[in-house]
């Protein structure tokens, strides 16, 4: 069988080299760090989280958390291994992100058919290849990578939140609770009077925000769209997103606070927490300075501060093939979040397909199309059909599935239906 190139050990290639080891094929996995870093990593492990430590929604009526069953059942080392290394998050799925990155780069490395060789890959190597570079691909090859699809690059912003010793959170001010009380109690809420709250939002966004690099406009990513950049579309807006206070009752009152900032655990033993949705690109002081104005936070401490950056994709509809080939070379795919597909998640998923791929084509296999039925399929049907011009990358959604034949008017039962039916056609196929 021949030997696999993968290039890059995130969430993509590491699950894309999994997956090609498991079916008995060789790789060689590439990563540069630590000879190289990307602006956004902090360590050499593989599968590092850049921003959150979540990885959203766990339940089937919740299509992220349909992709994550589906995952499972295709022997995902990104999920099990999320799996394993899960902290308290109520109805979501999040990891200590230390002892999960440690865990796969320990699975991958141990595997006999995996070669790992730390260097930064510059040119688009020979023979069958997925390129898992991520958003943050280096330079060089960033380039190359342009060159090889012609001028179908594009990019847009995005940031992360801010992480906080917990030991320096007020607990006589905050409390512990998920939303509705789903799952066990898991953030802490600093709740806000409404007066502190326009305090609060005046200071957010009269606060100094670092100044922009080499980028030429702003484009974000709605997803991940700066705390201080939302706060200016308006004073209530905010209210309607991460300050959201429904189902966030205070227990000691009983009654629902103006606005709340929800802070989640971040690693196993809750030392770290992180301020959800409070992704910036406030100047650090300026980020101590406001987010001390929470209540709770007056003495807080942070372990790291919140930062922006580029994110590239490509015009996936115009250069991709539903298997995750390139349309102009048969033995060179390409996954993770540079396809299109948005978020930690979709990008192993994206992983999952294009490893697989590459896989039967070095063994001379017949390649797989997921149905599109499935979540997986779905995502890899969007980032190949969505219309070119206007192509934005796209979380795991169900707007993205084919509709049911009959009309569910309730919500729940529609999405439990649809889950159903993912499960379903993806036992069906021969794998
Ligand atoms: P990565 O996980 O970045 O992996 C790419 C790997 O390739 C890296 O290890 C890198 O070092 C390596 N590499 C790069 N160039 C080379 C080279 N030339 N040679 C060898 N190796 C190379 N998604 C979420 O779901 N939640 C979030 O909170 C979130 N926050 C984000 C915050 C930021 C700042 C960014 C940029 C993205 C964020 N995303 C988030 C989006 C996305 O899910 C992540 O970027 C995810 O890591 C993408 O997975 P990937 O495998 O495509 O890339």
């Amino acid at each position: 069988v021949k030997t696999v190139n993968v290039i890059g050990a995130g969430l993509a290639g590491s699950e894309a080299a999994w997956q090609l080891a498991e079916a008995g094929v060789p790789v060689n996995l590439y990563e540069m760090r630590p000879v190289k870093s990307t602006p956004a990593h902090h360590t050499a492990d593989f599968a590092e989280l850049v921003c959150s430590n979540s990885l959203r929604g766990n339940g089937l009526t919740n299509a992220v958390g349909v992709l994550k069953e589906e995952m499972r059942r295709l022997n995902s080392i990104v999920v099990t291994s999320a799996d394993e290394t899960a902290v308290p998050a109520g109805g979501a799925l999040a990891v200590d992100r230390n002892n999960f990155s440690a865990l796969i780069t320990r699975k991958v490395k141990e595997h006999p058919l995996v070669t790992v060789v730390l260097e930064e890959i510059k040119k688009i190597p020979e023979g069958i290849t997925v390129i898992a570079s991520g958003p943050l691909t280096s330079e060089s090859l960033a380039e190359e990578i342009a060159d090889y699809n012609g001028s179908h690059g594009f990019y847009f912003y995005d940031a992360a939140a801010p992480i906080i010793d917990s030991s320096t959170i007020d607990r006589e001010k905050v409390y512990l609770k998920s939303r509705y009380d789903k799952g066990e109690a898991a953030y802490l809420n600093c709740p806000m009077t409404e007066e502190e709250f326009t305090r609060f939002y005046h200071a957010l966004i009269e606060a100094e925000v670092a100044p922009q690099k080499e980028f030429e406009k702003e484009k974000f990513f709605e997803g991940c769209m700066p705390i201080e950049v939302l706060a200016k579309r308006g004073i209530k807006t905010m209210l309607f997103g991460p300050m959201k206070p429904v189902g966030l009752e205070d227990p000691k009152t009983g009654k629902r606070p103006y606005a709340v900032i929800q802070l989640r655990q971040d690693n196993a033993a809750a030392s770290m927490y992180n301020i959800v949705g409070f992704q910036t690109h406030l100047k650090w002081g300026e980020q101590k300075r406001v987010f001390r104005m929470i209540p709770g936070l007056e003495n807080a401490e942070f372990l790291r501060y919140g930062v922006m950056h580029r994110n590239s994709f490509m015009n996936s509809p115009e250069l991709l093939k539903p298997t995750y080939q390139s349309k102009k070379r048969n033995d060179l795919f390409f996954a993770g979040q540079m396809t299109g597909v948005e978020g930690y998640v979709e990008s192993a998923g994206s992983g999952l397909v294009a490893g697989l791929n590459a896989g039967r084509l070095a063994k001379g296999e017949e390649l797989l199309e997921f149905p599109r039925e499935t979540a997986i399929g779905s995502m890899a049907y969007y980032i190949t059909h969505a219309e070119g011009k206007h192509f934005q990358p796209m979380n795991a959604n169900f707007g993205l599935f084919p509709a049911l034949p009959e009309r569910i008017r309730d919500k729940k039962l529609r999405y439990e239906t649809l889950a159903e039916r993912a499960l379903n056609a993806l036992s069906a196929m021969t794998i």
